[in-house]
This record gives C-alpha cells, sequence and structure tokens, in this order.
C-alpha cells in the first residue's frame, strides 16, 4: 500500500492504496486537490442515484482525477433474499472476497420509512452466545468506505429515493463501538449537509455494553443515539451469555450510560433478547424494572424473541411465558414494546446474521 499523504486528514487506505471515495468528507476533496468545488463532488458522489452501474455521472476531469487519488469500489451485491414480510436481506461482497450482510426494511405506517440493518465487522468478536455472528469471530473491520458504500448499494438497489425516509441501525454484523473510528467517520459523511444528511436522531448504534467504547462515543460530534443490548438481568446470567459482562458488568455499565449527556428528546434505547428458560422469568422481569429504575436517563425497552439459527441451541420464548414477563414489567410502570423481528424466514433477523 502507498503511504496516506494527510495521514492526519483523510481516512484510511483502502487495499488499492487509496483513500475510500465515500469516506471522504468535503474539506478533504480539496485537500485532494479534486477539479472543481469540493462541495459538489461530494453531493455527486454521495447520492446513490447519481449512479450509473459503478460509475458516477461526473465530468471527465473529475473521473480522471478519481482514477489517480481514490478508491471508488462499492461492495457487489451478490445474493438478495426477500421476506414475506417485505424486508430483503442483501449478500455484499467487499473488494477483498469478504462478505457481509445487511437488511432493508421498509415500514408501511402513515409516512413510507425504511429502516436499513448495517454491519460494521465481518464476524464479531463479542462472542454473545445467542448470536450466529458471534458464533463465527471476528474477521476484520468493515472500512469507514465500505460501510457508507454499504448504505448507497442499499438505497441503489432498494430505494428510498427520499433520504428523509431513512433510518439507520448498526444492528448487523459486529460490535460497532469495536471499530468506532471507521463507524463514526462514516456517521459523519452520511450525515453531512451536502450528502444524504441523515440526522443523527435516526441513526443508531447498537452495543453489546462495550463501556470502552460508550465511553469514547459520549465525546463525539455528530453522536448517533445508542441502544444497548442487555439480554439478562444479573451479572452471572449477562456473562453466561455476554462475554463483555465479565469486562463490564451491569453496574459499570449504567455508571457509563448515567455520564452520557443526552440531548433533547435523546433516549437510550435498551433490548432485551427473550430466550425460553434462560432469561424470562418473573424474577428476570423484576430485576429488570429495577435495574432500569436506576438509570438517570430517559430510555425505552425493546422486548425481542430469540430468533433461532442453528449456531445456538437456544429456543425462542414461550408465548404465554413472554406474554407474563410483559405483564410484570407493565404492572411495574414499566414501557415496553415487544419487537416484531424482520426477516426471520430469510434468516435475517436479529442475532442471524452470518458471513456467507
Ligand atoms: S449480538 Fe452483536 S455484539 Fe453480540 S456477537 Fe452478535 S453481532 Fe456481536
Amino acid at each position: 500500500m502507498t503511504a496516506n499523504p494527510h495521514p492526519w486528514e483523510l481516512p484510511a487506505p483502502e487495499r488499492s492504496g487509496k483513500p475510500s471515495l465515500f469516506a471522504l468528507l468535503p474539506e478533504e476533496f480539496e485537500a485532494l486537490k479534486a477539479p472543481g468545488r469540493a462541495d459538489h463532488i461530494f453531493a455527486q458522489t454521495q447520492h446513490p442515484w447519481a449512479w450509473v452501474e459503478d460509475r458516477p455521472r461526473v465530468n471527465r476531469a473529475i473521473r480522471e482525477w478519481m482514477e489517480a487519488h481514490v478508491d471508488a469500489v462499492l461492495p457487489t451485491p451478490v445474493e438478495r433474499h426477500t421476506s414475506e414480510d417485505g424486508s430483503t436481506k442483501l449478500v455484499l461482497e467487499l473488494s477483498d472476497g469478504e462478505r457481509i450482510e445487511a437488511v432493508h426494511m421498509p415500514r408501511e405506517v402513515r409516512n413510507p420509512r425504511v429502516t436499513l440493518c448495517l454491519s460494521s465487522q465481518v464476524g464479531c468478536a463479542m462472542g454473545c452466545t445467542f448470536c450466529a455472528t458471534g458464533a463465527m469471530g471476528i474477521r476484520r473491520n468493515l472500512t469507514a468506505g465500505e460501510i457508507v458504500g454499504q448504505v448507497l448499494v442499499l438505497l441503489r438497489e432498494l430505494g428510498p429515493e427520499q433520504p428523509h425516509q431513512i433510518t439507520l441501525v448498526f444492528m448487523g454484523m459486529g460490535e460497532p463501538l469495536h471499530n468506532l473510528d471507521h463507524v463514526h467517520r462514516a456517521i459523519r459523511v452520511l450525515n453531512h449537509e451536502r450528502g444524504l444528511n441523515i440526522s443523527t436522531r435516526r441513526i443508531t448504534v447498537s452495543t453489546s455494553g462495550l463501556v470502552s467504547g460508550i465511553e469514547k462515543l459520549a465525546t463525539l460530534q455528530p453522536r448517533p443515539w445508542l441502544a444497548v443490548s442487555l439480554n439478562a438481568s444479573h451479572d452471572e446470567a449477562r456473562s453466561a451469555v455476554m462475554p463483555v459482562n465479565r469486562a463490564w458488568n451491569l453496574t459499570r455499565l449504567r455508571q457509563a450510560l448515567d455520564a452520557w449527556k443526552p440531548s433533547p428528546k435523546e433516549k437510550f434505547t435498551f433490548e432485551y433478547v427473550l430466550i425460553h428458560g434462560v432469561n424470562d422469568t418473573p424474577e428476570d422481569a423484576d430485576r429488570l424494572v429495577a435495574w432500569l429504575g436506576e438509570l438517570r436517563h430517559a430510555h425505552n425497552l425493546n422486548l425481542i424473541r430469540m430468533n433461532e439459527h442453528s449456531a445456538s441451541t437456544f429456543r425462542e420464548p414461550q408465548e404465554d411465558r413472554l406474554n407474563a414477563f410483559v405483564a410484570r414489567l407493565k404492572d411495574q410502570g414499566c414501557f415496553v414494546t415487544v419487537r416484531k423481528s424482520r426477516g426471520r424466514d430469510v434468516q435475517g433477523a436479529c442475532g442471524q446474521l452470518i458471513r456467507p
């Protein structure tokens, strides 16, 4: 690889030795002496509909500059699996042949909205025992260019064409806070007013509870909203299903969250994957209410049925136990949503994504 000429400004080079076009911010086009107004070139290349197949609609001078200075290779969609619920899982191949999965989930509400579930790593190092990605181990981080490219390809293939209809969730393969530098640069690009301009209120980073990453993200701008997977109500059970809890237990996790300074209207989201016979007792519900009750900041709680897959012996909860769990939470004043998993039939739901 060639040396990065501006290591203090530019994203790390891709395998080609050049920085990714999709990870550059407008001022960095200037640093690379792009021919023309940097914000125009940024806007042209950040809109997926401005691309014809893999070539942007830009003039010849910019195309020649691109060939010399940047890596403009988008991930290649190699498989498409559409669920009966309307969501679609795309398998994307990266420049080194690694593959990731990303999920496009349209919602039929008054105004159409689409949630894109993004991957941040090939595999994952966190080893959560209910998760198919965790069973694979980690292969590598995605670069910022690959993360932005993932968004552009999903939008180009499946829409929507209106950026204000897009919600991004980093809930696919990987622990995003384990790859925070690249994830955050991607967020800066996707949030930029001259690009897709996706509000940080519509970008959620979901963590398994990597406290060092939470503390770093708390200091960054722009800052996305945070979701935390809890999945157990006490340390022993949580350490068994989420090894990260051995390094940062529930008390330490709450300290990190209490230190976060939320913006107006910002709320944390907590996810609790309900697993049959593991974390679905009335006592679990009581402990969960108590833990959440001690938090300083506003939050929502989502219950998710365990999505079964071949890499785990865990089973989804029985319906009567799920209903009793929800009732027990609500009786104690806890606001809870039972989240409907999307794409289960195409192995595209929470905890089911793998490196194909
Ligand atoms: S649940 Fe998330 S953090 Fe845990 S192993 Fe799976 S992808 Fe990694």
